[in-house]
């Protein structure tokens, strides 16, 4: 347990530096509910320092071999895995979420990003086009320059470098702004990249609040490419800040993914399977589903059985190993969470589990913000409950007659993230994932990610897609070259 406040510092010209502002935020502990260090309250004059240091060291960076620039990458992804206790601490004590969620999950993943793209970039290929025997055509992919990328707390180090690392590897310089929420592991990996010998300006991280920090990265001029994850409504914002300015935007936003249980699926798997998309990360994760439908002659006993297995998962202290679920992230986000569960009893929803505070988990985590896994049953398919995001552990669960019907609900939503079907029929699993307007569809599964494959949002959830070729693409501009015979 940390005891002294850590003051975290902004990562600008490879020096770890005070806010020009000298001003700081609190960051809070979500597990206790108290300030265990301190972030900078940066504003658009650290934005500017760091972006006269991505400006000048894109020049050398932008053209070290595509080699050179994996080697150092590689490095900040063995130097991950050799922190990784250290790191998934921090990040559970930074987050709330079990320390075992950290270690298993997010800081392999981190170190995972960094790996792919570092190989990724030894592999491309240009295209080539002969033109009727009067041309020849062929395509540049160059680095665009400095890049923002802005990302939220959910899974702080994991959704960074995601974002950081095919940046990086295309030759780009970035300013990173982690969420205000949860700074530590972004500030703990700017050491990293210092070890890793990550060139000075390459990667530059501005610490602060959305309004400050991200506000003054999305609206630079000379970051022309901004790289997004967060909720929907800032989602907007970014997007008309960056509209008139042409810039290249790619934006991950918000779910509210539904959950298909048909009859005939392995009904094991499928409770098991959507106790973790309804709950992982106390439900904080963008593709969790919190719209859970389930076939009608089904439902009586899923219900049943998701409910007793959601009542024993351990709500407790995130340090504690046996931890299944730890705190919310914030006072805010657990408010959040409360209305939405008031919500739903003033829309006509029978809480069959949870919906009121927890036991205190031990006398350290008096004060921390912990709500328990809730599962609402009876409510209308149309109701707010069942449209808007609530980010938090609770679902609810909705029977259906047909697959048309059940289609309909899944579609009838402004979000379009992801989805999961459960069923053991085949021709059923190809018929339904095609008709689902989500960007992923996991058919008797949830969270399996390959890093190669397109990842983002239909519809509210987001513009562009990122993961492989499409994030090599995002970060690099090409240029067509067409030379005369
Ligand atoms: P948020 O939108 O509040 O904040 C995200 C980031 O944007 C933070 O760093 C924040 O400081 C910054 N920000 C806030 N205002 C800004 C502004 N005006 N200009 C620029 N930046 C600004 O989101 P959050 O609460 O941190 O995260 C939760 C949300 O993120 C949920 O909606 C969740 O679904 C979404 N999310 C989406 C994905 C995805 O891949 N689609 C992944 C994780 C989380």
């Amino acid at each position: 347990m940390p005891t002294e406040q850590i003051q975290i510092r902004n990562f600008i010209d490879g020096q770890l530096i005070e806010p020009v502002g000298r001003q700081y935020l609190d960051n809070i502990e979500p597990a206790t509910g108290k300030p265990y260090s301190q972030v900078p309250d940066s504003d658009s004059r650290d934005v500017e320092l760091a972006v006269a240091a991505a400006v000048e060291a894109f020049r050398d960076w932008s053209h070290q071999p595509a080699m050179d620039r994996s080697r150092i990458l590689l490095r900040i992804a063995d130097l991950i895995e050799r922190d990784l206790e250290k790191l998934a601490r921090a990040e559970s004590i930074d987050n709330g979420k079990p320390l075992s969620l950290a270690r298993g999950l997010d800081i392999p993943r981190a170190a995972s990003n960094f790996r792919f793209f570092a190989t990724a970039i030894l592999h491309t290929e240009n295209e080539a086009h002969v033109t009727d025997g009067i041309a020849f055509n062929y395509t540049l992919r160059q680095p665009r320059g400095v890049v923002g990328l802005i990302s939220p707390w959910n899974l702080p180090l994991y959704l960074l470098t995601w974002k950081i690392a095919p940046a990086l590897a295309c030759g780009n310089t970035a300013i990173a702004k982690p969420s205000e929420l949860t700074p530590m592991t972004a500030f703990l990996l700017c050491d990293i990249c210092r070890e890793a010998g990550l060139p000075k300006g390459v990667l530059n991280v501005v610490h602060g609040t959305g309004p400050n920090v991200g506000q003054a990265i999305t609206a630079h001029p000379r970051i022309e490419t901004i790289s997004f994850t967060g909720g929907t409504v800032t989602g907007r914002k970014v997007a008309e800040t960056c509209a008139p300015m042409f810039k290249k935007v790619s934006l991950e936003l918000g779910g509210k993914n539904p959950n298909i249980v048909f009859a005939d699926a392995d009904q094991e798997a499928a409770i098991a399977g959507s106790l973790r998309s309804s709950f992982a990360n106390q439900g904080q994760v963008c593709l969790c589903g919190s719209r859970v439908f389930v076939e009608r002659s089904a439902y009586p006993e899923f219900v049943d059985r998701f409910v007793q297995a959601a009542s024993k998962l351990k709500v407790g202290d995130p340090l504690d190993t046996t931890t299944e679920q730890g705190a919310i992230v914030s006072k805010t986000q657990l408010e959040k969470v409360k209305f939405y569960v008031d919500l739903a009893r003033a829309e006509g929803g029978k809480i069959a589990l949870g919906g009121a505070a927890p036991e205190v988990p031990n006398e350290r985590c008096r004060d921390g913000y912990f709500f328990p896994p809730t599962v609402i049953t009876d409510l209308p398919v149309s109701c707010r409950v069942n449209r808007e995001e609530i980010f938090g552990p609770v679902v609810s669960i909705t029977p259906f007659d047909s697959e048309e019907e059940v289609i309909g609900y899944a579609n009838d939503n402004d979000y379009g993230l992801a989805s999961s079907v459960w069923t053991q029929n085949l021709n059923r699993a190809h018929r339904v994932a095609e008709q689902i307007h989500t960007g992923t569809v996991w058919v008797n599964c949830w969270l399996i990610r390959d890093l190669r494959v397109p990842f983002g949002g239909m519809k509210q959830s987001g513009v562009g897609r990122e993961g492989g070729n499409e994030a090599l693409a995002f970060f690099t501009e090409p240029k067509n070259v067409c030379i005369a015979k």
